[in-house]
Order: C-alpha cells, then sequence, then structure tokens
C-alpha cells in the first residue's frame, strides 16, 4: 500500500501561463504535464481528485477519484473542476476510457462537459477510435447532449451513454423524477448511442461491463436522488504452472504451456490427453473495489452481497456521528453509518471520503471522523480520504 500526496510534488501547470496562445499549444502542455508515470502492469490503484461535499474548494475538490488498471483510467464522479485536479496530479487524463456517474447531483457531474471538451481538445478526429463509455443514471444522456448542444461544443471522439434505470424507492417520495419521457418527445437525432439498462431484480444489481479479466456491476443506493454503487471485481486468475510436472511429462516450456494456462487441454506425443486442472495450481483470486456513490445506505441485498470481502471499499461520510440526524434527513452518511457497512461485507479496507467542506484541513472534527469508524471496526485502520491520496491493492498471491 502506498498513500501519496502529490500536489507538492506534481509537475507545475505550466498551461496557465500559455491559455492565451491558442488551443494547439495548450493542447501540447496538457500532454506534456499528463506524460509523468509510466504504467506497471497488474497495477490497480486509486487516486482521489476530489474528496469534499457539495462544492468544489482549493483545499478539498469536488467528487471525483481514477481508478487506475492496466494502463487505462476509469473515472468515477466528475464534480466540477476535475479536469483541473487531473492536470496537478500524476494522471493522463487521455488515458479516460470509461466514467462512472453515481448519481446526478450537480457536485458529481458538473465537470463532465468541459472535460469532455478538453479530451477533444487533445485529441485529433478518428473515426476508428473506441468510444469513450459513460455510466450513470438515467437522464445523464440528455444532460450530456443538451450541454455540449448548447454550448455548441462538438466532440472528436464518440462516447457512449449506458443509463442506469432507478427504482422510484431509491430516494423520498417526494423527489423522485422519472426521467424515462425526458428524450421522447424531443428525439436525440445526433444524440450519443448507448444502453438504457433496468435493474436484474433476481441480481439485484445491473450488470455493466464483462470481459475476460473482469466484471463491473452496479446496485442501487438510498439518497436525496437515486444513486449508485459500483464495484469491480476481477474474474480469478490461473494458478502457476508446475513446470517440474510437465518437464517430467515430457512437456518442454513453449506454446503448449500458454495453452494449458489459457483454459485448454495438450494431447502429449504418448496419446493421453493433459488438462489444465493436472499441472496448474489453484486459480488465483483477484480484486474487489467498492466505490459508492451519496447515500445514508444500501437499498436491496444487492450491495451487501456484491461487496462481501472488498479489498477496498469507498463509502462517503459527509458528516460526522454526532450529526448522524441531520445527516440521514440529507441522505447521507457518518462514519458510523459507513464503517457498519464495511463490517457486515467484511470489507478488508474502508476509505471515508465526500467530507462537508466544513471540515477544513487540519480540522480537529475531521480526524475524530477517523475514531468514530474505527471504533465499530473494533480498530481496523481506517483512512479519510484527501486530494491525490492513491491506494494501491496488491496483486494477490
Ligand atoms: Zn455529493
Ligand atoms: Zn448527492
Amino acid at each position: 500500500m502506498s498513500h501519496l500526496n502529490l500536489p507538492g510534488s506534481a509537475p507545475a501547470a505550466p498551461w496557465v501561463l500559455s491559455l492565451s496562445r491558442g488551443a494547439g499549444i495548450i493542447a501540447w502542455q496538457f500532454q506534456s504535464v499528463f506524460q509523468v508515470f509510466p504504467t506497471p502492469g497488474m497495477s490497480l490503484e486509486i487516486t482521489f481528485l476530489g474528496t469534499g461535499a457539495a462544492y468544489p474548494t482549493p483545499a478539498r475538490g469536488a467528487s471525483a477519484l481514477v481508478l487506475r488498471r492496466e494502463g487505462q483510467c476509469w473515472l468515477f464522479d466528475c464534480g466540477e473542476g476535475t479536469q483541473t485536479q487531473l492536470m496537478r496530479s500524476h494522471l493522463r487524463a487521455a488515458r479516460i476510457t470509461k466514467i462512472f456517474i453515481t448519481h446526478l447531483h450537480g457536485d458529481h457531474i458538473f465537470g463532465l462537459p468541459g472535460l469532455l471538451c478538453t479530451l477533444s481538445l487533445q485529441s485529433s478526429p478518428d473515426a476508428s477510435k473506441a468510444p469513450v463509455d459513460i455510466y450513470g443514471p438515467l437522464g445523464l444522456r440528455s444532460f450530456l447532449w443538451r450541454s455540449l448542444e448548447l454550448s455548441h461544443s462538438q466532440l472528436l471522439f464518440p462516447y457512449t451513454v449506458h443509463e442506469l434505470v432507478p427504482t422510484p424507492d431509491q430516494c423520498p417520495a417526494e423527489e423522485f423524477k422519472d426521467f424515462s419521457g425526458l428524450d421522447r418527445a424531443e428525439a436525440l437525432p445526433q444524440g450519443p448511442p448507448g444502453r438504457v439498462l433496468h435493474l436484474d431484480p433476481a441480481e439485484d444489481s445491473y450488470l455493466l461491463v464483462e470481459d475476460e479479466q473482469l466484471v463491473v456491476r452496479a446496485f442501487r443506493l438510498f439518497h436525496r436522488v437515486p444513486s449508485f454503487g459500483f464495484v469491480l471485481e476481477e474474474k480469478p486468475r490461473p494458478g502457476k504452472l508446475n513446470v517440474q510436472k510437465l518437464k517430467d511429462l515430457g512437456v518442454q516450456p513453449g506454446p503448449l504451456y500458454g495453452r494449458l494456462k489459457s483454459g485448454a487441454a495438450i494431447v502429449l506425443e504418448s496419446g493421453a490427453t493433459l488438462r489444465p486442472a493436472d499441472v496448474l495450481e489453484a486459480p488465483i483470486p483477484g480484486r474487489k473495489i467498492c466505490v459508492l456513490g451519496d447515500c445514508s445506505g444500501p437499498l436491496g441485498a444487492g450491495a451487501l452481497r456484491l461487496c462481501q470481502q472488498a479489498d477496498l471499499l469507498v463509502h462517503e461520510a459527509t458528516l460526522g456521528d454526532s450529526q448522524q440526524d441531520k445527516a440521514r434527513e440529507r441522505g447521507h452518511s457518518t462514519p458510523g453509518t459507513a464503517a457498519r457497512l464495511a463490517r457486515q461485507c467484511r470489507a478488508k479496507r474502508l476509505v471515508l471520503t465526500h467530507f462537508s467542506q466544513r471540515y477544513t484541513a487540519g480540522h480537529a472534527e475531521l480526524q475524530q471522523l477517523r475514531g468514530q469508524a474505527e471504533a465499530v471496526l473494533d480498530g481496523q485502520e481506517v483512512m479519510l480520504a484527501e486530494d491525490f491520496m492513491t491506494i494501491e491493492i496488491p496483486v494477490k498471491k
């Protein structure tokens, strides 16, 4: 595990001085800022870009964090100012391939149209470029399309919006707005493509992404407006090959080793079939990261089941335990709320974020928040997120 507080060591922002020189120069300067660190294979880390609630301040940005894996960056929430936070970090904005939005409150989405425009400035037209996938609650497609359309912004790269249809019980009845008819009267002819995803009632979750290596699902949370949590889970990797056994069987290192490791059986010279299970050690479990949006708690069984044994659980704690009633009334959590969920899930590490801006840096009460959560977790260490803090989740053996 490493905690890096990077603002002091992050590269200066030369682009500020170049703003008047035209878009081409700005784009070049952005690249120079973002190309700082090489990306090691199989690394998995998250970097907090904004850890404050409601609005950004110079001390705490509005909600945003980046999960970096295999050289790709996935952004979770995009509050106002996220793009400048990215510039101050060690991350490359151009590497963002997926964006996940927990809910439609402004402190989680106001940075998104601006970030997309800046990414476009940095890119060149390329019809073959894979679209940026954006996942979030129903209404997000309309918000994005209208923001870009009304500001005459044209992106040079494609994007798709995959909307999650919430259930009305994800927020107080008087707050629920049905956005399902938003685009019906006025179709979005050039609007972004994408899917509309409904809750799988059997699983109590939404399947967003699945490939050979990992699965990403969303689950429901209760907040002032429908909110979601996301869980990224790596699939188990094949165990190590028992090389000695292979050699004893007369199989020399080469392509056959790769075939066995990929799960295919091979036929030996003797005519016997060698199955992967005969020469592979136990599979290596993948890592699991859960990022929850604003909430006073989960809704349904999906969250608890999906977050079991999470290696890292990122949970909001807007106010301290002494203001529990106020927090709940506003659809938010306290450290105690977050820690109880972490305990139920047997999460290995809990990180608190989304702090009320009343807790300025060094605020005595801020440290009390950590204690409130640790008390529920029998002293297990709890981390308080700070802007630019990076947490690495090591590969399991
Ligand atoms: Zn918020
Ligand atoms: Zn909110």
